[in-house]
């Protein structure tokens, strides 16, 4: 059987001395019709060019009918062709010994020629859904192949996969179609180890809400937005289980109504990045702060200076500075040693802090023996408030420095600026006026407050 216009093909066994009409007709038909009268014939016939249907005059002479289905039924490629018998209306026919070798049918002498063509019409049409069954089901049987050797690679990727990875399909509210939870179509070994559970106690299960609730309850509305919103999320989360504090990394993309999801344990990098961080706000400490008294250096001093005077150029706010510095501080050296000399600029530096708590005011070592303190969003009434509150503190501890020519303690001198910035002032204008109010307190003879 072929997909040609040719009607079919048929064999018929026959001496033709009688079905001559029949032969012809069949070739009117546009059947093709292969007439064979002798055993020779047949069988070449059928090793040639199997044909679709046999119609087998069984009173041809010469030829034994049985003989020739046994031939039939003995070759696997002719087996499924149906023999179609005439047999005269007298003869001896044994219809049970004909089906048990392959005949399909019989036709009895005289016969008529529309039920003659009615019934090899009828075996075609069969041979011809077959054909086309066999067709179907090989190619069913193609793409099943396919099918499977692609579930064997993904199964085999999924199971050697370090990162859990997981599918979801969304189980809506009938009345709502709001999601109410996901069910899970696929889950890798990692997956279910990850959550504590068993591979098949998690596939196909209702319960995803549950299972994400273990590591935040949050989540459960994260993972439905990305179902109706169609965005990927992507986040890094902290997961404690047991004595296991561990980061995973949670990738989860929209899969039809559903999404995949990937955690990757990222505990190992996450730990050395907190390390990284931490290390770096140390660093930029150390990068900030004066070894020897623990306040702010020059650098960072410069820094904030320069960032709160663009802030109160913009608000016009006024901005004050102190500059301190110790009296006599070289007679102190030179008495008491260098060490305790460090000791003396510690104690100032922390009594300066004591007195400047806002988190927005910054204390600096500018040099040597020498403070700057920045007072952000401050009059110089209240700069003067705190340089007073400062001396006072500074008073109050009584260090001795028995070389001063102003006090039988450590004093300070200070000068105070404040300024509202504008466009015809810079921040070293205020340093400048702090700088020369100090200078002036100098030379008024020391331990005093002056402003410009
Ligand atoms: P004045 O009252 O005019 O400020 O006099 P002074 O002696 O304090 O000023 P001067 O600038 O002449 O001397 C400052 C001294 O501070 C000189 C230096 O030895 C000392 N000094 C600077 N840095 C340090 C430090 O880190 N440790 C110690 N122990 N001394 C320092
Ligand atoms: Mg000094
Ligand atoms: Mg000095």
């Amino acid at each position: 059987m072929d997909e040609t216009n040719n009607k079919g093909n048929i064999l018929l066994i026959d001496d033709l001395s009688d079905n001559l009409r029949l032969f012809s007709e069949l070739l009117l038909l546009g059947y093709n019709v292969n007439s064979v009268t002798s055993v020779k014939m047949t069988r070449k016939t059928l090793k040639a060019k199997p044909p679709d249907v046999i119609l087998f005059n069984i009173d041809t002479p010469e030829i034994n009918y049985y003989d020739i289905c046994k031939f039939i039924q003995n070759r696997q490629h002719l087996i499924n062709i149906p023999i179609l018998v005439i047999v005269n209306l007298n003869h001896n026919f044994d219809k049970v010994k004909a089906f048990e070798c392959g005949v399909i049918d019989y036709i009895t002498r005289p016969f008529h020629l529309q039920e003659v063509i009615k019934k090899i019409e009828l075996q075609l049409t069969i041979q011809r859904q077959k054909f086309f069954l066999e067709k179907e089901i090989k190619k069913r049987k193609k793409i099943e192949d396919i099918l499977q050797n692609s579930r064997a690679l993904i199964l085999s990727v999924l199971n050697s996969s370090k990162d859990a990875i997981a599918a979801f399909r969304a189980v809506r509210y009938a009345k709502t179609q709001k999601i109410k939870d996901f069910r899970c179509l696929v889950v890798n070994p990692i997956f279910a180890k990850l959550f504590n559970r068993r591979q098949s106690d998690i596939i196909g299960k209702l319960g995803f809400k549950n299972l994400i609730a273990q590591i935040n309850a949050d989540l459960f509305e994260d993972f439905v937005a990305v179902v109706e919103t169609g965005e990927s999320l992507e986040q890094d989360l902290y997961y404690s289980q047991g004595d296991d504090n561990c980061w995973y990394q949670f990738v989860a993309v929209k899969l039809e109504d559903g999404f995949s999801l990937t955690v990757r344990d990222i505990t190992v990098t996450k730990k050395f990045e907190i390390q990284l961080q931490e290390g770096n706000r140390q660093l930029q400490l150390i990068a900030n702060l004066d070894g020897l008294t623990q306040v702010a250096n020059r650098r960072c001093f410069n820094n904030y200076l320069k960032s709160e005077w663009e802030k109160h150029l913009q608000k016009q706010h006024p901005l004050t500075l102190l500059m301190i510095d110790i009296d006599y501080f070289k007679l102190y050296n030179d008495h008491y040693g260098h060490q305790q000399g460090d000791e003396c600029i510690y104690r100032v530096a922390q009594g300066i802090a004591m007195i400047t708590k806002r988190p927005t005011d910054l204390v600096a070592r500018y040099g040597g023996e020498e403070f700057a303190v920045i007072l952000p969003n401050t009059t110089l009434e209240v700069g003067l408030v705190i340089a007073d509150l400062i001396q006072s503190t500074i008073s109050s501890f009584e260090m001795p420095h028995a070389t001063s020519k102003v006090s039988e303690y450590v004093t300070l001198s200070m000068g105070v600026s404040c300024l509202i910035p504008d466009k015809n002032t810079t921040a070293n204008d205020l340093v400048a006026n702090a700088d020369k109010a100090l200078y002036e307190a100098k030379n008024q003879g020391r331990d005093r407050i002056i402003f410009l």
